[in-house]
């Protein structure tokens, strides 16, 4: 089972529930159960912080880019001309590729009658996975600085969660916030997205536009209410009239925000929080029932 956690905005508890829920089920679940904490977030990759392990796999990852080879080249234009992404400038006397616009489609160099634009390796980022206990792995892919585009990295990062889990493999997803093409490359493969926000008028509004795009991809979704307890009522009336089950309310606590300042893990010390985890995984169990 694939769980992922996303929010629509950053900063409302999404890498607090996934590290949690995580944890507890490592705890918690029947033996021959394995927890997989995926960090996909990767411009800001911070469930980490919470964690420690021994390293098992470090690995770089690249992109193809175009690379345009001066001694072939003829000058006709048609890589300028196809380029959907503006990655190719044609100077009349010279061909500039721009690596970050290129989006590795094989197009130019499969039309150049040259041969003059290659397609070579670029390297974007790094994923390494750890092992925290028997039972709980942590993955997180990291962007290098300077490197814009995000997707490619979290393609090859779902292509690693699959060499690294078996069906006995329970894998939470700790999504990039936002309605853009990360967010949806990275609940890819889930069986279901978890929306965390808080039940504030900010909340609301990013709420509405995540549910939006998980709408638009068919993704089954259940909202989780973080720092329940301040705020308003309004996300629970939006979540009634639009049918979306809210399977948690993670209470506001003072020493909640006290532990997590320090890297602390919630559910090994609050019990309260312990118990609103627990009941989460049994509604995410619940509903992912009652959609198959
Ligand atoms: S398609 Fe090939 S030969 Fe034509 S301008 Fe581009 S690189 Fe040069
Ligand atoms: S590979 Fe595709 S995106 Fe990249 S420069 Fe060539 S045509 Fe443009």
């Amino acid at each position: 089972m694939q769980i992922a956690i996303a929010s629509g905005k950053g900063g409302t508890g999404k890498t607090t529930l996934s590290v949690n829920l995580a944890t507890l089920l490592s705890q918690q679940i029947s033996e021959d159960i394995t927890i997989l904490l995926a960090d996909m977030d990767v411009e800001e990759p911070n469930s980490g912080l919470f964690l420690k392990g021994e390293l098992l796999r470090s690995e770089v990852k690249y992109r193809m880019v175009a690379d345009w080879d001066e001694k072939r080249c003829t000058f006709c234009e048609r890589c300028a001309n196809i380029c959907e992404f503006n990655a190719i400038a044609y100077l009349g006397i010279s061909v500039m590729v721009f690596p970050e616009l290129c989006h590795s489609c094989y197009a130019c160099s499969d039309l150049c009658p040259e041969d003059a634009l290659p397609m070579i390796p670029r390297r974007m980022g790094e994923t390494k996975e750890y092992r925290l206990t028997d039972r709980l792995y942590f993955m997180e892919s990291r962007l290098d600085i300077g490197v814009e585009q995000a997707t490619p990295l979290i393609e090859q990062s779902r292509k690693h969660i699959e060499e690294s889990s078996t069906e006995n493999t329970i894998v939470i997803i700790d999504a990039p916030p936002g309605t853009s093409c990360p967010v949806i490359e990275a609940v890819k493969d889930a069986d279901i997205v978890l929306l965390v926000t808080e039940p504030t008028p900010f909340g609301l509004h990013d709420l509405t536009l995540a549910v939006d795009t998980m709408q638009e991809l068919k993704k089954p979704i259940a909202v989780v209410i973080n720092k329940y307890g301040i705020g308003n009522r309004d996300v629970e009336k939006y979540c009634a009239d639009k049918q979306i089950p809210v399977i948690g309310k993670i209470p506001n606590l003072k020493e909640a925000a006290m532990m997590y300042s320090k890297g602390e893990i919630l559910v090994d010390s609050i019990p309260e929080i312990r118990k609103e985890i627990a009941n989460i995984y049994q509604n995410i169990i619940k509903l992912t029932k009652s959609n198959q």
